[in-house]
């Protein structure tokens, strides 16, 4: 199998023999274009809050030089750090202020891990381990601690954390991590906020919940495995934006399924 490094960790090669928190999500998300990506060179560009929390990581894992040569365009024209990083400065800013967030993230920096888990062989990068105080931390940049985003298959709100998966994560890495080490680690979530000024919070979780999204995964993950590995047709969402730029229309529709946009 390919020997996985900083280089080549997020390589097309990789997401191939290897499965990923990420990659698995975008199979639950849309398996057509989770399928585009790994094996048709689908790519989409990265969205600009990807790129705001790249740059808090780059900053913290001593990167940042490197990470503003790669990425130009968060900088405006006369030089300057565009509006979007000088609110990332302040959120780092947040951060190494506090005594127990720089606690937090005393460890191993952006520690690649491999394992064997349901079956498949998975990568993991945490962005802090910590085997000797046996936890890992993982740091997330959004809206607000309350932040709230729309289920639109659920037809409800939900909060950040579970609308984008990062328990499901948590419970994966901790599963990994004791896979890898045999020791059970906490895992625990930096969350720093883009307000002005910015908020924070270090977020632990249940064994219940973590056992109930573990057990999630094992549910799913023959369905994703045989979709990537080409034993079944990958489903489309039909609402993202892959599906929308492939979309064939067949038929006409009754205006009420319009509902379903909403
Ligand atoms: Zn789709």
């Amino acid at each position: 199998m390919l020997q996985l490094t900083a280089e080549n960790y997020y390589s097309l090669e990789a997401d191939q023999e290897y499965m990923s928190y990420s990659q698995y999500k975008e199979f639950r998300d849309c398996e057509a274009r989770a399928m585009a990506k790994v094996w048709g060179g689908w790519e989409e560009p990265p969205s600009q809050a990807l790129l705001v929390g790249g740059y808090i990581h780059a900053y913290f894992d001593g990167t940042l030089k490197n990470f503003m040569v790669e990425h130009p365009e968060i900088f405006r024209k006369d030089g300057n750090l565009k509006a979007e990083y000088k609110v990332a400065d302040k959120m780092i800013d947040t951060i190494l202020k506090d005594e127990m967030c720089m606690a937090a993230l005393e460890g191993e920096k952006e520690k690649i891990i491999v394992f064997e888990f349901g079956g498949c062989m998975w990568k993991m990068k945490t962005d802090v381990l910590n085997l000797e105080k046996r936890r890992i931390v993982d740091m997330k940049n959004i809206s607000e601690l309350g932040e709230k985003v729309w289920n639109n298959e659920k037809r409800y709100y939900e909060l950040w954390l579970e609308a984008y998966g990062y328990i499901g994560q948590m419970a994966l890495y901790q599963k990994g991590v004791q896979i890898a080490y045999n020791i059970l680690v906490e895992p625990i979530i930096l969350a720093v906020t883009k307000q002005d000024p910015p908020n924070k919070a270090l977020i632990y979780f249940d064994d219940d919940r973590l056992n109930w999204e573990l057990s999630q995964i094992i549910f799913h993950l023959p369905r994703v495995l045989a979709v990537k590995n080409g034993q079944e047709k990958p489903r489309r969402c039909e609402m993202c934006k892959y599906c929308r730029e492939t979309k064939k229309l067949r038929e006409v529709m009754h205006y009420s399924e319009l509902y379903q946009y909403m």
